[in-house]
């Protein structure tokens, strides 16, 4: 990645003055170091412009995306994920294909309020998911955009009320924490 040339691209894409600005280019593979390198130039356009980092991501990318003022996501990781098993709950994630969830007869997130969680167990979306059944797909990407609606929630509760006046935080949570201890309970 060349860090000058993006900073460059910034400068003059904000001489024009869009409404917003869509955030490309970040690696999938290396996530991390792509993050912590280019912290300049994914912080949000100064003046209120909306910015859309594009294929962003796992709860842990967008706690720091919010961080540096990010608050508009397009992703297809919550459905991708899903249709192959890998679920989003408040104490991480799981593939419910293992055989672990074979006899499990409790809800996929026990804090979740979502169709899924509320009507169907592990075990049957284990049975869905190893069978192939397109129903499974579709109950386990109920629950990952649940997920997803409660955490980016959780995340914007937290900006609002833990920003200081210069716009930095005083304190943020890690993704653990904000997928435990932020999200609304179950009603
Ligand atoms: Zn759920």
């Amino acid at each position: 990645m060349y860090e000058d040339l993006r900073e460059r691209s910034l400068e003059r894409l904000r001489e024009i003055g869009y409404d917003g600005y869509a955030l490309g280019g970040l690696s999938v593979a290396n996530r991390r170091k792509t993050w912590s390198a280019s912290s300049t130039t994914w912080a949000a356009p100064a003046g209120g412009q909306a910015a859309l980092p594009d294929g962003v991501g796992t709860p842990e990318d967008i706690v720091f995306a919010v961080q540096r003022g990010i608050d508009m996501f397009d992703c297809v990781m919550p459905t991708r994920n899903a249709r192959h098993g890998l679920l989003f709950t408040g104490s991480g994630d799981l593939r419910i294909k293992n055989a672990r969830f074979k006899a499990d007869t409790g809800p996929l997130d026990p804090e979740c309020g979502c169709y899924t969680c509320r009507h169907y167990s592990r075990a049957y979306l284990h049975h869905l998911q190893r069978s192939g059944e397109m129903l499974g797909a579709r109950l386990n990407s109920i629950h990952n955009l649940h997920f997803y609606q409660d955490f980016t929630a959780a995340c914007a509760r937290r900006w609002s009320t833990g920003a200081s006046p210069n716009g930095r935080r005083r304190s943020w949570p890690s993704a653990v924490n904000l997928r435990q201890r932020d999200r609304p309970r179950a009603v």
